[in-house]
């Protein structure tokens, strides 16, 4: 082979060329590294800027859909109305740094309803790793209406300082979410929980109008006698908190909301001749719920007026719990697939298997956390025998999401088991994740298929690493191709094992001259 010939591949430099060029173009945002710490997450698509200090926002709703989408699955219109709400929010947040804030921007504050388990946190917390914001969690629950028992609201604006790691004007814009809000509701005759409920809705109301809150905590001991301490050294203390431009996102269940607004509604579809279909399920209900519904659920009126924006979201079925374990991109099977790579064990799960969980996950009652709690329970001892043994590969079968133990005896008996099939499969699911990461499709012919479980077997290597490095140029030469000929598959034979870089060079070179 000519590398220097026009017909020939492209010379590697050109080639490399031609790729930089192209990731360039496509994937500038690249560079900019994402905040995130979980599996799976990439860098932000183009439009979020997560430099310290800076804080651009271009995104647009449908683009923060389509990246909740590889994460969550279901919620379609809690992603949608998030996604609008979120991106006025961030609009607005830019452009008063900017200083060109409007006067008359109502802060879009979020209600979430919905059981637990659905995806609640999971939205919010996806969302500020796309946007580059600082992101807490906290329990209603947990506080009191001084602060001195149980925890201060006040405290989770300063836990968002302490993540955007002491960066202030960070902290300013980032996301604070409280769940079990319907916990503080004073409705129903708990007198106790009356007085304190309201207390903390006043305390949280102050933070979501907007209030100074200082960087140490009054009831910190030690951060007060820190502070003092350093400003005896001259050094300057950091001041406080705006709370104007943070977003409030508040979740629970509430169990009785339903109730209340199916009254309204009857009531007020009375004297009227039914003209239209009152709202069926839970769910509907729940999502015609109207600020008077809180109101009489046990909220203040000033409380839920700074909450304008409403989301109901849905239970889970096992369809949707099946559909979660193989298609999120925070799927809990790609942890069990870390886990046991760890010990150099592949493990493969097989659809049978993965609709096996999503039926008794379902049966648990607690949405996806049922997923994680069946997982547990499977797993246990394939985790604690196989790193021990010289199984390398194991499916999960439905066989053994039904009876673990019995599977695990047959595997740990014979450890070659079915490793070539297995082996196989795995090449299988490398192409199917492929077109899921890239939209490419690509297909590998038998041959290549053999070739490459030989090669795994004979140096034991994992059959996911030995894909993902062979083809590691594959994802950009291939959408390089795509782009200049259109849309196809392609056939991975024994040669494009053999000599990945080779082959794939040829495609490109044979790619521009169609298009020339
Ligand atoms: P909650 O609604 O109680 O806030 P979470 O968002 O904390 O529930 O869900 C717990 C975990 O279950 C998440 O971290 C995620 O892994 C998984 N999960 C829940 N709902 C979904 C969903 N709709 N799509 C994908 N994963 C989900």
């Amino acid at each position: 082979m000519n590398a220097s010939t026009p017909h020939g591949p492209l010379p590697p430099e050109e080639f490399q060329r031609h790729l930089s060029d192209f990731v360039r173009q496509h994937f500038q945002s690249g560079e900019t590294a994402s905040p995130s710490t979980q599996a799976g997450f990439e860098p932000p698509p183009p439009g979020v800027e997560t430099k310290p200090g800076a804080f651009e926002f271009k995104l647009k709703p449908r683009e923060v859909k389509e990246y909740l989408d590889r994460f969550v699955i279901r919620q379609d219109e809690a992603k949608k109305v998030l996604s609008v709400a979120l991106c006025d929010h961030y609009h607005h947040v830019r452009m008063a740094l900017e200083g060109a804030e409007s006067p008359n921007y109502a802060k879009q504050n979020i209600i979430l309803v919905g059981p637990t388990g659905v995806g609640k946190t999971y939205l919010i917390r996806s969302v500020a790793e796309l946007i580059g914001v600082p992101f807490v969690k906290a329990d209603a629950t947990k506080f009191s209406e001084t602060g001195y028992v149980g925890g201060d609201v006040e405290d989770m604006v300063r836990d968002l300082v302490r993540l955007a790691e002491g960066d202030v004007a960070r902290a300013q814009y980032g996301i604070i979410y409280i769940d079990e809000i319907d916990k503080i509701a004073a409705a129903g005759n708990l007198a106790v929980r009356d007085v304190s409920g309201r207390g903390v809705q006043t305390n949280l109301l102050k933070l979501m109008e907007e209030t100074e809150v200082p960087v140490r905590s009054p009831t910190d001991i030690a951060g007060q006698i820190q502070a003092m301490m350093e400003s005896q050294r001259g050094r300057k203390s950091p001041g406080t908190i705006n709370t104007k431009h943070i977003l409030f996102i508040v979740s629970g269940a509430f169990d009785g909301l339903e109730k209340i607004t199916r009254k309204r509604l009857r009531e007020a579809t009375i004297g009227f001749a039914a003209r239209e279909q009152p709202p069926e399920t839970s769910e509907e209900v729940l999502a015609a719920a109207q600020t008077r519904d809180f109101i009489e659920f046990g909220f203040e009126p000033e409380f839920i007026g700074r909450l304008p924006v409403r989301v109901v979201c849905h239970s889970l079925n096992a369809d949707d719990l099946f559909l979660i374990l193989k298609n999120s991109e925070g799927s809990i099977i790609r942890q069990y697939e870390e886990d046991f790579a760890a010990y150099g064990i592949e493990v493969l799960f097989s659809e049978e298997g993965m609709r096996r969980i999503a039926e008794q996950a379902g049966g648990e009652q607690t949405g996806a956390r049922g997923l994680m709690t069946v997982c547990e329970r499977l797993f246990r001892d394939h985790k604690f025998e196989l790193p021990s043994s010289t199984v390398k590969r194991f499916v999960v079968t439905g066989d053994l999401v039904e009876n673990p133990a019995a599977e695990l005896k047959e595997i740990l008996v014979d450890p070659g088991l079915e490793e070539r099939q297995v082996a196989r499969q795995l090449v299988q699911e490398f192409a199917r994740r492929f077109q899921e990461s890239h939209g490419i499709n690509i297909r590998f012919t038998e041959a290549a298929t053999d070739l490459l479980v030989d090669e795994a077997l004979a140096k034991s290597q994992s059959m996911r690493d030995l894909c993902a490095t062979r083809f590691k140029d594959f994802q950009f030469g291939l959408k390089l191709i795509t782009r200049n000929s259109g849309p196809q598959e392609f056939m991975i034979d024994r040669d494009a094992v053999e000599a990945p870089d080779k082959v794939l060079s040829e495609w490109v070179v044979a790619s521009y001259r169609k298009t020339a």
